[in-house]
């Protein structure tokens, strides 16, 4: 019978019953679920099938990867990594398909995301890309942006550009409004949306695109103390949001660039391949872009002790203190406590969504093989059954019956469990494929899983550790999964 049918243990049972005498409890689970569906076809059954999913099924080579493979050695890791593992595929420069695995992950970042900016009282709505050139003339920026910004007409002559950032959009909102009271303060405005930049050199893959995904929150408060509050609220939110997928993120005093306002910060992660240079003071907290310090300088201005050194960093977020500089152009008004109209003090604050992916898999990553922070990874596990034809073979229906009762007994794991089932491939050959895609659990179903005491073999790729462990010991270890 083909792997595609999910096989109910009863059924098995009648063919191999010596595989699963120590399997009873299945039993009762998943009597006759899946075996309704036609055996031609496996859609909408479990488990996931790795030989359905739509990502090469082993990793390809450099010279393999078309148009960018072949200008040689790709440098940067995240961007060869995703493309040998079929997580990206280049279409236009700086411009990227976005394949199912990736959305997987990005839709997880999304939802981190969303509960750290809805737990500082942040609400998502969602504007149009199109943004008319009248409001982008009203604050200066048509000119000011130049090249960098993609720029369209419509049949009957009307301009528009397709939106690096909202500032000009969401004020204009606001002020549209008109009856905002102080009791609505703060509000703050987040989106999830396609980003466009004319980058004159996109690279390094989903680092530099021309074409990404980014978050941009605009806060409306009614004092510049209230919107340093705000501010200070929106930097813990992103530290929390870091330290939840375990990147070692700083934050660094920051150039207000074409944005503008006052007060601006930086969250970089340090890695190689970073584009910002960082002076960090080894004896305290001070750290900045070199853009905003004295050239030359090597003494900290903050402690007056320590020394200056350098690194590079890849920029993930960017905040900002606007001031009224845009609620001034676009009469964005609150109504206070006597009734007059006041110009809402504003902040912007932005994080890389796709830079994010990218970043991570370059800071965690070893040099051929994929690793995810936990909480991102496309799917947790991946169970591997023996060799079609080796001695164990029998035991095929034992790994599929696994994939189905971790889906249901621990049900935060429904959807990431997948099935390896390229069983015309040895055990081994597909245990590597898995330790290069970067599934945190690898479970391999083979010799020690036929003994009287059957065991399974489990990878934790983020510790590094391999257990033997029991079917119990097994729904122990996963049950602690976090996901999101
Ligand atoms: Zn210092």
């Amino acid at each position: 019978m083909e792997a595609v049918l999910w096989l109910c243990c009863r059924k098995l049972l009648a063919h191999q019953p010596r595989a699963l005498t120590q399997h009873t409890r299945c039993l009762s689970s998943c009597a006759g679920s899946a075996l309704k569906s036609s055996p031609a076809r496996s859609v909408g059954t479990s488990p996931l099938l790795v030989s359905r999913l739509f990502q090469p099924s082993t990793l390809r080579e450099v010279q393999e990867l078309g148009m960018e493979g072949r200008a040689g050695e790709i440098p940067c890791k995240s961007q060869r990594l995703m493309l040998q593992a079929g997580l990206i595929h280049p279409s236009n420069p700086g411009c990227y398909y976005y394949l199912p695995a990736t959305v997987r992950a990005m839709e997880k970042l999304v939802r981190l995301i969303d509960q750290e900016m809805q737990g500082i009282g942040g609400q998502k709505l969602d504007m149009p890309s199109l943004c008319a050139a009248e409001l982008w003339r009203r604050s200066e920026r048509w000119d000011l942006m130049g090249k960098e910004l993609f720029r369209l007409r419509d049949r009957h002559g009307a301009e528009y550009c397709l939106g690096p950032t909202h500032e000009e959009a969401v004020t204009e909102l606001l002020a549209s409004q008109g009856t905002l009271s102080y009791r609505q303060l703060p509000l703050l405005l987040y989106q999830v949306t396609r980003k466009f930049r004319d980058e004159p050199k996109p690279r390094f893959g989903l680092l530099r695109g021309r074409e990404f995904y980014m978050k941009d929150m605009y806060s409306f408060d009614t004092s510049e103390e209230a919107a340093h509050l705000t501010y200070q609220a929106v930097c813990q939110a992103y530290a929390r949001l870091f330290a939840r997928l375990g990147l070692r993120c700083v934050q660094v005093q920051a150039d207000t660039g074409n944005i503008g306002g006052k007060l601006s910060h930086e969250f970089q992660l340090p890695a190689e391949i970073g584009e910002d240079r960082l002076l960090i003071c080894g004896n305290c907290t001070f750290s900045a872009n070199v853009e905003t310090v004295e050239p030359g300088k090597t003494d900290c201005p903050q402690c007056h002790k320590g020394t200056l050194a350098e690194s590079k960093g890849i920029e993930v977020g960017h905040t900002f203190y606007l001031g009224t500089k845009y609620s001034h152009i676009f009469n964005a008004f609150y109504h206070n406590d006597q009734n007059k109209p006041v110009l809402a003090e504003m902040g912007c604050f932005g994080l890389g969504v796709t830079r994010i992916l990218a970043a991570a898999i370059e800071v965690f990553s070893t040099e051929d093989a994929v690793r995810w922070p936990g909480l991102l990874a496309p799917y947790q596990v991946c169970v591997l059954p023996p060799k079609k034809g080796s001695k164990t073979e029998e035991l095929a229906g034992l790994a599929e019956e696994l994939c189905h009762s971790l889906g249901t007994s621990v049900p935060r794991l429904k959807g990431e469990v997948v099935l390896d089932d390229r069983t015309q491939l040895t055990i081994g050959k597909r245990f590597k494929d898995a330790g290069r895609l970067g599934y945190p659990y690898v479970i391999v179903v083979g010799k020690s899983a036929a003994e009287e005491q059957p065991r399974f073999e489990v990878c934790c790729q983020q510790s590094g550790e391999t257990l033997f462990l029991s079917r119990e010991g097994l729904m122990d270890l996963l049950s602690e999964v976090e996901t999101v």
